[in-house]
């Protein structure tokens, strides 16, 4: 069950309103991203842990949960950064710390026109976080990665927190406030621990590559094929031993069309840079 305790997680504040990094911020709340994403997406995957891995069912729901606390902060945060836009715009305006700043009538058109830069806080939410990103386009379904294999979902997740931390460090250049940028601080940095979570339980599955039950054909699996002409770039992606074991290589396949040709398009293409042969891998 869940239980909701009145408290944020991190003590958001903001100095003054905003409404042009409330929008901003809309990405982190209802974006691809963001922290609705990010919650939904351990949840899901948590029900196709639960049986094979007790304990890592255990650790993304702990982690779905943090997120949900995450989606708290910045709903309150974009609520705070809104204070003044729903209701009475113009006395806000007029009692603004902006505005008393900068004093008249340009301070206001200039307050008015950041609100109306996100117009659906004016005339839908009224002055709240609306389920969208950035641009207004609705959260979907559709942004949850979850695959039913523990390892192409923890890595799904790594992948999720390396973006989620991106987005906040980018954000992080768009506002000044000192309370918006510790809380936006805050959020990244526990984007990096999640990180170091997922990674770590990754580790804790051996083997853990390649995914699934099913090995890879030694005929393919250590080749590279160079698709380009021109200045050709090298290195351990496609030279020398590269990720694999030892006694192993990458087959560099310079000329792919001439190859194609000799080997009857892959068939009588012979395992190279592996000594596992297609008997011993359908043995695994
Ligand atoms: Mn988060
Ligand atoms: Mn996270």
């Amino acid at each position: 069950m869940f239980h909701h305790v009145k408290e944020l997680q991190f003590n958001a504040r903001v100095s003054k309103p905003d409404p042009r990094f409330a929008r901003l911020l809309l990405e982190q709340f209802g974006g691809s991203n963001g922290e609705l994403k990010a919650a939904m997406q351990y949840f899901v995957q948590a029900f196709g842990a639960r049986q094979p891995y007790p304990d890592k069912y255990d650790l993304l729901m702990d982690i779905a949960t943090e997120e949900f606390s995450h989606l708290e902060i910045v709903g309150a945060t974009i609520t705070m950064l809104l204070d003044g836009v729903n209701g009475e715009l113009k006395d806000a305006v007029e009692q603004s710390d902006l505005t008393k700043l900068l004093q008249g009538p340009a301070a206001k058109e200039e307050y008015i026109h950041k609100a109306m830069t996100a117009p659906q806080f004016l005339v839908l939410t009224g002055g709240g976080p609306h389920l969208t990103n950035s641009q207004g386009v609705p959260w979907t379904g559709a942004y949850i990665n979850a695959n039913g294999d523990l390892t192409v979902d923890l890595r799904s997740d790594m992948a999720a927190e390396s973006r989620a931390k991106i987005v906040y460090e980018y954000l992080m250049k768009f506002t000044d406030d000192p309370g918006v940028r510790d809380t936006l601080g805050f959020l990244m940095t526990r984007e990096i621990a999640h990180f170091q979570m997922f990674q770590a339980a990754l580790d804790t599955i051996q083997p853990n590559f390649p995914p699934g039950v099913l090995q890879g054909d030694p005929r393919f699996t250590h080749t590279y094929f160079n698709m380009s002409n021109g200045a050709d770039a090298r290195g351990p992606w496609n030279q020398g031993q590269g990720p694999w074991g030892q006694g192993e290589h990458w087959a560099y396949i310079d000329n792919p069309k001439a190859h194609v040709v000799q080997t009857k398009g892959e068939v009588e293409h012979k395992p190279e840079g592996t000594s596992h042969t297609p008997e011993e891998v359908q043995q695994k």
